[in-house]
């Protein structure tokens, strides 16, 4: 495996790939990886003839100090981890990489940024998309990974790329989560064994909501529902629980027989913040 901490040389090596007439998939990361990064790797691996990672910590898309100062750090880890995964190139910038200067674009995604992460972390998807079309642009890849788990995010960079006229294939991967049900995430590091149990809630609350929702249909008893329970629940704060239309991301106050939803949660557990979502496909009159 390549690594690569400057843009030029990146940028020589997979021109040469291109010339090739070789495909790049691309996953972009902010490292501390997990199975479920690797998930990502690994389709990127089987649909390619190149896979390229990237590990940056993007200051930009953190609206919140503690959180980027805390964010889990383990590039050694993550270097092994990505070799394994028969990744072929990984790009490691810094910050005077990424930001030689201090960037004054601000992105909107308008209906599709205002509720949910973009509502609760103002400035998120601005620095998302940003540090996303600067990445897109250096690696030029033919398909780009990313994950369920984030699933406004993967709206949003369909929309970017639609937008934006760039000529890759964003794919959305299934959540991977642990045993317990827990959908992993780097944050994850930072939870105590009995927090991890406790985290795993989440997920059981989100299945029982979504059965709930099936067969009842209003949005408002599954919501009453949900923050009951929370409120019961010692350790889980909760943030926000919505069902959004898809792939739209509108919040609904009920669902119709067609269409495709998604039930999306985010809550605090031991100060560290945690999301999470379920997808109502085709939702079948009873
Ligand atoms: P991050 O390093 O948290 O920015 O995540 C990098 C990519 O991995 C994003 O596209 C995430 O949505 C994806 N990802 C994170 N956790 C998971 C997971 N548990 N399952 C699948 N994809 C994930």
């Amino acid at each position: 495996m390549q690594i690569f901490e400057q843009i030029k040389p990146l940028k020589a090596h997979l021109l040469e790939i291109k010339r090739n007439k070789k495909t790049i998939g691309f996953v972009p990361t902010m490292g501390a990886l997990h199975k479920g990064h690797l998930a990502l790797v690994r389709k990127s691996v089987e649909e390619n003839d190149t896979t390229v990672c990237s590990i940056y910590i993007n200051p930009t898309q953190f609206n919140n100090k503690e959180d980027f100062e805390k964010y889990p750090k383990s590039i050694k880890n993550d270097i092994r981890l990505l070799q394994e995964s028969e990744c072929d190139v990984t790009f490691i910038p810094d910050n005077t990489t990424m930001y030689p200067e201090s960037s004054l674009i601000q992105m909107n995604f308008g209906s599709l940024s205002a509720e949910l992460e973009g509502r609760y972390r103002p400035g998120h998807f601005s620095g998302v998309g940003l540090i996303v079309t600067k990445l897109f642009n250096i690696v030029n890849p033919d398909n780009a990974y990313f994950g369920q788990k984030d699933l406004q995010q993967c709206l949003i960079i369909k929309q970017l790329v639609k937008d934006l006229f760039f000529d890759i294939n964003v794919k959305c991967v299934p959540t991977v989560r642990e045993d317990n049900g827990l959908a992993m995430s780097s944050r994850n590091k930072r939870l105590s064994g009995e927090a991890r149990e406790k985290a795993a809630d989440i997920y059981k609350l989100l299945k029982v909501a979504k059965g709930r929702l099936l067969s009842d249909k209003q949005v408002e008893h599954v919501k009453n529902f949900v923050e009951e329970y929370l409120i019961e629940a010692e350790d889980i704060d909760l943030e926000y629980f919505e069902v959004v239309r898809l792939p739209g991301f509108e919040i609904v106050k009920k669902i119709e027989e067609k269409g495709s939803y998604a039930l999306c949660i985010a809550a605090h557990v031991n100060g560290v913040r945690l999301i999470d979502n379920v997808i109502l496909k085709e939702v079948n009159a009873d």
